[in-house]
């Protein structure tokens, strides 16, 4: 009795200990046994992720997806991880030549990375979005994801109301950190994101986004939250605003105008939140290591 009481009052002076080192240091409070190791990075278009491939002198990956596939993959180390973006690459179906924006793309994408790399840590959805003025978006502004949700699949039979609208809380990222610690520390803002197959909008998607209580607006987000899901694997979803929602112009012109700058924030970004979730590791091993 008196050793389980010493044993659990040992447990929380090493917790009060670790807590107060990570305070000092300026880090997270969040514990984790691990340093993340491998991170995937999956941005839908090739402009987004160019700037980050080139900044990281990240390597293609030839034979990473299936041949029959349109995906792309890069890799490289970036501090102690092996970082590997993923892209959907281009419609060579429909024979357009575009970047493969949209959910299908994207769910599949994910599902086949993370089927070929199992010990990824933790997922990280980085992308353009809309931005929604009346939860303080502004264009350029970096989102972290709290929680995602489908605004265009209506389905109004009561058991599948729920599955239509696919919401996943995504705020917390495994043991390595969470959203709101994240946008703290890094000045970002947060929110939910709300996916749908369409860069516009119609009246009924706007009731369907308000219902999601979403603050961006997004092509992939919800389905790549889905194939994460399956493996059990944490989802940081990191948004760039390149276009209001609900503000005066069409969203496909104020898209094209700031796409190219939104992906250079995005390249600044993507570093940032790296060293971020890599950092914390570091901090809990040094706080143990001085016990
Ligand atoms: N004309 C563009 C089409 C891009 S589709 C082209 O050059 O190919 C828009 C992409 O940006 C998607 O990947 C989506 O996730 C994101 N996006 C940016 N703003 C958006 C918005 N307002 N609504 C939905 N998706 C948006």
């Amino acid at each position: 009795m008196l050793s389980f009481s010493l044993q659990r009052l040992s447990t929380a002076f090493l917790f009060v200990f670790v807590t107060l080192f990570a305070h000092n240091t300026g880090a997270t409070t969040i514990s984790k046994t691990m340093p993340v190791k491998n991170v995937i990075v999956a941005i839908a278009m090739e402009a987004e992720a160019a700037p980050f491939i080139q900044h990281l002198q990240l390597k293609l990956v030839a034979d990473f997806f299936p041949s029959n596939t349109p995906f792309q993959a890069y890799q490289g180390p970036h501090g102690d991880c092996t970082v590997t973006v993923i892209t959907n690459g281009k419609d060579t179906v429909h024979e357009t030549g575009v970047d493969n924006v949209g959910t299908v793309p994207a769910a599949l994408a994910t599902f086949l990375a993370l089927q070929k790399l199992p010990e990824t840590d933790i997922l990280i959805n980085a992308g353009t979005c809309g931005g929604f003025r009346r939860k303080g978006a502004e264009v350029g502004n970096v989102f972290v994801v709290t929680g995602v949700a489908h605004h265009d699949r209506r389905i109004p039979i009561p058991d599948f109301v729920p599955y239509g609208i696919g919401k996943l809380d995504t705020s917390r990222h495994g043991d390595f950190t969470t959203a709101e610690v994240l946008a703290l520390e890094l000045e970002y803002k947060l929110g939910v994101c709300t996916t749908g197959n369409s860069l516009d909008k119609t009246e009924e998607d706007d009731k369907h986004m308000l219902a999601n209580d979403a603050a961006v607006k997004d092509m992939e987000a919800a389905a790549i939250a889905w194939s994460c899901k399956l493996f059990d694997t944490p989802f940081l979803g990191l948004k760039v605003v390149t276009d209001i929602v609900d503000g005066e112009h069409p969203t496909q012109d104020e898209f094209l105008a700031n796409l190219l700058a939104a992906s250079q924030s995005l390249q600044v970004a993507l570093p940032r939140v790296l060293d971020h979730i890599c950092h914390v590791g570091v901090v809990k091993d040094q706080a143990m290591d001085e016990l």
